[in-house]
Order: C-alpha cells, then structure tokens, then sequence
C-alpha cells in the first residue's frame, strides 16, 4: 500500500476507549434508582452523568476520571443491577458484573430511604464472590433520622454503612475518604520519578569474554564515587556510559579483579555471580558463541529468570561463527534456549565491536516490559475474549472457568487468576503464551499465579 494513497482503516483498539489507564477503577453498582448517577455526579463534581428519572433507564458503563485528595481513580457508573433479570436487565446486569470484575473497589448504593431488599442480598452474595473491596453507600440519607435508619443495613454483612445524601452532598467527603483508603496502593512506577542509572550485572562463565565487552565500555567509566542525584552506587559498581546512557554496572570489582578466577572456585565465582543478579534489575548473560551452550551457562541463566530479572542473552566471539553454521546454529539455539524463548538475543563481538551498539537499546526494550503495566480493564477484556474462545478443557465432567484477571506487580510483571478451580498446567502455559502473545513482554519474564475461588 506504500505510496498508493491509501488511508489505513482500522478497528479503534479498545484500550483507547477505556480512559482507565493506570489508575484505580472504582465501580458503582446497585439497583436501579438508587442514585448511582446522581452519585457518580457528586464524585466526579460536574454535572456531567445524566440522571433519568425512569426505573431501570439503561446506562451504558461509562468511565469517569475523579480526583481527591491529590489522587486519581476513574469512576464507572453502570446500570442496575438485578439478578436473573431479564433482556435489558439482564444487560445491565451483565455490564454490572464486567464492573466489578475490573474495579479496584466497588461502591454499593442501597437506597436508605427503601432499606435491603432481596435483590439487594442477591448482590451482595455476587459481590462477596468477585474478593474486591467494597464500600457499602447508604444513599438519600438527607437528615439525621434517615441516617440513623441506614444503620440497619450493616445487617447485609458488608460492613459499615456510609450515610450519604448524593443530592445534597451531605456524607460526600467521608465517602471519599473511604474510597481512598480502599484503594490500592499507587502504582509502584511513576512516571518521571527521578531516579539514578539502571542497574545491570553482566554475567557469565570465565572465558566468555566479559572483561573484553567491559573494556569496550571502559572508555566512559566515571569513578565509582560519581554522584548521581538520591543515588548511592555500591563501591564494587561502577558508573559505565553504554549507548550514550550511564548505566550502573553491578559489581564491575568482581569483573576486573577476576576474583572468580583468583579465587580459583566455581562455587564463589557463582555466589558473586547470584549476588550481582540480586543486584541488578537486568542482566546480560554472555554466552561464547563458538562452543556449545554449557549447563553452567543454564545455571546462570536460571538465576536470571528465578530472580525474576529483566534478560538479554548476548552472544559473544560471533567473530568465531562461520557464516555456513549460524543459521544452523541459530536453531539449535533456539531449542537450547526454548524454556525462555521470551529473552532478547545478541550476536555480538567483543573484539571487533559487531553489534555492541545493539546492547543498550537491548536493555531498554527489556526494561520497559519488566515495568509494563496492563489496565484492568483491558486486560480482563482480553481475558474474556481468550476464554471464551478457548475454554479450559473438560476434566470430569468439569471444568475450572477463570473469572477475572488482576496484574499484581511490576518488576516483572505478576497477574493473579481468579478461577473457580485449580487450571491444568497446560492451559496456564497457553494463558501465558497468549498474554505473551498479546501484551509483549519481551526481555522480562512474567510470573502468574491462579488463585481458585473457595
Ligand atoms: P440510578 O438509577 O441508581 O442511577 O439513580 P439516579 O441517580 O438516576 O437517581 C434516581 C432518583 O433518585 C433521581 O430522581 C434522583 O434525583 C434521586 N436521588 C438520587 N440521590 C438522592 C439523594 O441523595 N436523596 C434523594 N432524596 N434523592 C436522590
Ligand atoms: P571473561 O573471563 O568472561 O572476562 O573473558 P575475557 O574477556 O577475559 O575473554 C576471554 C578470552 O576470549 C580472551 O582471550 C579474549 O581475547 C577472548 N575474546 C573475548 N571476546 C571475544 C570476541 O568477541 N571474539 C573473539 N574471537 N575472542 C574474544
């Protein structure tokens, strides 16, 4: 199409049209008329939701962005909610269950004034199972006498009710509060955080040609005691300019005093070795090219992923490697290497300098998806649409269904299934492959864990 003047049509990406982004999800569920708009309103302070004054009006789930306190959350408003309901009911309902799935914290507004009724018992039973903190809203509770009625509700097992008159305001702040406290911590990334250098450890065994790929660098190196600002660096570290970008060389001591060697012990040079990975947020692992891959270079690999740190396999004295055997040796690289298929790979050499200008955007790339955080909300859309294509088979007569997804961590990433049972390990490793698949992730390994529904 270059050139021909043709204008790409695509589907928009769903993400896009979800303005959660990185932040908490708060959902407002309960039935209809109950004020949740009307909430949402107060919460987001505009008058910007549309509040229908008809029972059971259809809402679309539709995502605000709220702030207090100096924090944000995105608010869902949803429609309401009624079990086994019927056609458009059972719509709403169907998007009320979405909500919650993706929601950090969940709002449930009963309506003070009619007290609990049994759809209301009926949600809460729904609630209880989807694990989310939830803030039970006692809502048109306008005067004291109504605020005292809402203590009844604690009846509904879900806590301290908060009286809060939506119209008026009266309550809003300490609501707030509530939904705050309930939160999730903030995320662990920040964007623009002042930080120092990233830290990588190059590892590998003796000979492989560490101390000469640290020499092409060595040019750069600062002294250890450089300051950066907020940071201290390790006086075995050293400050080395890789790329143009100063990187924090983890235990480059070890590296040039060959203490590994000194020592004279495989047993202390693989301490140093774990020690220095501990260190790092990244390692490079180097590999020599030119002999077969070693079950001590497995092992060191091994700490790599265990640590649960960032990975590029640099293939050093590609010099050596006769222009006939690398694609053969390619292959057999890859059937060496198939347990992390997901590491970045270099063919470099140390000696000629051959693609050693690849190493620092190598070490970005891997970086960058060892903090990668996926929304909620997309990622259970993903989710959704994965499991239903491909359900989990069929064990006796059952099978475990996933019910949500959350991502627990960065550095690297951790997601934790929510599932009514435990998954075999074959459709775990196909979810990975899919999430792989999907959200990238190249360079950094991923942990899930599945967590089955009591
Ligand atoms: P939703 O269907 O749950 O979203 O409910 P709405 O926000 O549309 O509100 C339903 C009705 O309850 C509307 O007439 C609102 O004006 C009214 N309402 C909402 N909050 C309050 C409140 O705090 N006090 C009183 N008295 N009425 C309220
Ligand atoms: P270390 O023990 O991992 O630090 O390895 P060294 O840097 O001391 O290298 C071990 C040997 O491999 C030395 O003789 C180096 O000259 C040689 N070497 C390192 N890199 C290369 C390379 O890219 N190509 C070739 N042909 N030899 C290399």
């Amino acid at each position: 199409s270059e050139g021909a003047g043709w204008v790409e049509l695509r589907e928009p990406d769903v993400i896009l049209e979800e303005p959660t982004g990185p932040q908490p999800v708060v959902a407002v569920v309960g039935r209809p008329n109950v004020g949740k708009s009307t909430l949402v309103n107060r919460i987001i302070g505009r008058r910007q939701a549309v509040v229908e004054d008809v029972p059971g009006v259809t809402r679309d789930r539709v995502p605000y962005d709220a702030q207090w306190n100096g924090r944000s959350f995105t608010v869902v408003d949803t429609g309401g909610w009624e079990p086994d309901a019927k056609d458009r009911a059972a719509a709403i309902a169907a998007q009320a269950e979405t909500a919650v799935v993706t929601a950090d914290v969940v709002l449930f507004v009963v309506d003070s004034m009619v007290g609990s009724t049994d759809v209301d018992e009926a949600a809460v039973k729904m609630l209880r199972r989807s694990a989310k903190p939830v803030i039970l809203v006692a809502n048109k509770a306008d005067n004291t006498a109504i605020e005292m009625e809402a203590t009844s509700l604690w009846s509904l097992g879900l806590g301290e009710p908060f009286p809060v008159s939506a119209l008026h305001g009266r309550g809003s702040g300490d609501l707030l509060d509530a939904i705050l406290a309930a939160l999730p911590e903030a995320p662990a990334i920040v964007e623009n955080r002042p930080r120092g250098p990233r830290r990588v450890a190059l590892v590998g065994r003796p000979n492989v040609g560490k101390s000469s790929l640290l020499n092409r660098f060595s040019g750069e190196e600062r002294a250890v005691v450089d300051s950066v600002a907020g940071t201290t660096v390790d006086p075995v570290d050293s400050l080395v300019d890789i790329g143009g970008q100063t990187w924090q060389l983890v235990d480059t001591a070890g590296l040039r005093k060959r203490v590994g060697k000194a020592s004279g012990t495989e047993y202390y040079a693989s301490l140093r070795t774990a020690g220095a990975i501990e260190a790092a947020e990244v390692a490079v692992v180097l590999l020599d090219a030119s002999e077969p891959i070693s079950e001590q270079d497995q092992r060191i690999l091994t700490m790599v992923t265990e640590a649960g740190r960032a990975l590029v396999i640099a293939f050093n004295k590609w010099d050596l490697v006769d222009a006939d055997r690398r694609y053969y040796l390619d292959k057999e690289i890859d059937r060496e290497l198939r347990r992390i298929p997901w590491a970045i790979r270099l063919n470099l050499s140390a000696m000629t300098g051959r693609a050693v200008d690849k190493l620092a955007p190598a070490l970005n790339k891997a970086l960058a998806s060892w903090e990668t955080r996926v929304p909620t909300a997309h990622l259970n859309q993903w989710l959704t649409a994965l499991v239903q294509a491909t359900p989990h088979p069929v064990r006796g007569g059952r099978a475990p269904r996933i019910l949500f997804a959350t991502q627990a961590g960065v550095a690297p990433p951790r997601f934790v299934l929510f599932t009514t049972g435990p998954l075999d390990a074959g459709y775990q490793r196909f979810v990975e492959r899919k999430l792989r698949e999907e959200f990238g992730y190249e360079g950094s390994p991923i942990e899930i864990s599945v967590r089955p529904r009591k």
